[in-house]
């Protein structure tokens, strides 16, 4: 791998490379770019099979932070950290305090947070040396569970879109189905259930299914037969890559609208197929923003929860333009997005440079 040639065609601003003799610490920490604000993104434990590997997903997850952040209106950039190692065997308090130390070098430039394979303990350990990462439970000062924000947020993105696809005002009697039914999940249930919809759901947890029948009525259904139901509304709320050629194929949905990450196997060809078969999709990342809002909130100090609801419940109005743009540019919605967040980082780097002009 050509280091340069991948920082300078991604754009990064800067790639880090962490060793500690001692803990055996080997992290990479990308920022892509801190326009908006620092460089927030989670940090990632994962015994990944090349140092090449783990510099291409800390490359590649952190440009999506940028994205993300900036299509939400967050004054924050886009980082990633990944650490090299498995997550069953090669923690410890001394690992995570020397990645600590090297977050807390960057001073503020990057922003950590939890991610797969690292969890609320390893960062209580990093928060030990820096005082540069988020997402912690409120006991810590932090801004707790971000699952009932996103749940909200992807609540608001239904709304938005069955607001602009069917140009329905109420989400009475509309079918929404739902997969996963876990922290996200449940929360959205709840939501829908209140707002008159009909819940039809999928876990592979019994008991979890159970619950959301038993409280919210909803219907439950088997595993993949989850994407050939009758309703208007797809919410995948457990894996990624589950829209893709098979799936598509089955789909009598007119949205897709949930807060999995990375929903499309290949967001170029299944955003297309979807745009074909005219369902509309709302772009993952911005639908799930929820969560990154709650810890903007904490990340600025200024956390409050009325505040984080307000910004939160604006995914409503940034959906909308989102839509908006794919259909007067005939574009898909994931390409909109990716324009929304563009012009709100050019924008910014213009008053930048007026700014020191
Ligand atoms: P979770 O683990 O609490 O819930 C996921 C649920 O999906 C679990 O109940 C699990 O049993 C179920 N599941 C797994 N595989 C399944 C399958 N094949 N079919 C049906 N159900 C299956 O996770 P979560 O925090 O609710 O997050 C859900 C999704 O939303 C993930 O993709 C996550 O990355 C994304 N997300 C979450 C947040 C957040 O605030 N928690 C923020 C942004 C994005």
């Amino acid at each position: 791998m050509k280091i340069f040639d991948a920082i300078s065609k991604y754009g990064h601003e800067q790639v880090v490379f962490c060793h500690e003799q001692a803990t055996g610490l080997r992290a990479v920490i990308a920022i892509h770019n801190t326009i908006c604000g620092p460089a927030l993104g989670g940090c990632r434990m994962w015994p990944f099979e090349s140092e090449e590997e783990a510099i291409a997903d800390a490359m590649r997850l952190s440009r999506g932070m940028t994205y993300k952040n900036a299509a939400a209106g967050l004054n924050l950039g886009g980082g990633k950290a990944v650490i090299i190692g498995d997550p069953n065997k090669d923690k410890s308090e001394a690992l995570f305090r020397a990645f600590g130390r090297f977050v807390q070098s960057l001073g503020g430039r990057y922003i950590t947070a939890e991610d797969v394979g690292t969890s609320v303990e390893d960062m209580e350990y990093i928060k030990m040396e820096t005082d540069y990462v988020a997402g912690l439970p409120m006991q810590f000062g932090g801004s707790g569970d971000p699952s009932p924000f996103t749940a909200l947020g992807t609540y608001e993105g239904i709304r938005a879109s069955v607001k602009y696809h069917l140009k329905k005002d109420s989400l009475k009697g509309i079918r929404v189905a739902i997969q996963g039914v876990g922290h996200v999940g449940y929360y959205l249930c709840e939501m829908l259930h209140e707002a008159g919809a009909e819940l039809i759901v999928t876990d592979i947890f019994e008991d979890k299914v159970e619950k959301v029948v038993n409280e919210f009525g909803a219907k439950a259904v088997q595993g993949d037969e989850i994407y050939a139901v009758d309703a208007e509304v797809f919410a995948p709320c457990a894996l990624g890559a589950i829209v893709n050629d098979d799936t598509i194929g089955r789909m009598k949905f007119k949205i897709i609208a949930g807060g999995a990450n990375n929903q499309l196997l290949d967001e170029e060809i299944h955003g297309k197929k979807l745009k074909e078969k005219n369902i509309l999709y709302a772009p993952d990342y911005l639908i799930n923003a929820g969560g990154v809002t709650n810890v903007f909130f904490e990340v600025i100090n200024e956390y409050s929860k009325d505040r984080v609801t307000k910004k939160v419940k604006n995914i409503y109005n940034i959906l909308m333009e989102v839509y908006q743009i794919a259909e007067k540019e005939n574009i898909t919605t994931a390409e909109a997005a990716a324009r929304l967040a563009e012009k709100r980082l050019n924008l910014i780097r213009n008053v930048h440079q007026n700014y020191l002009r």
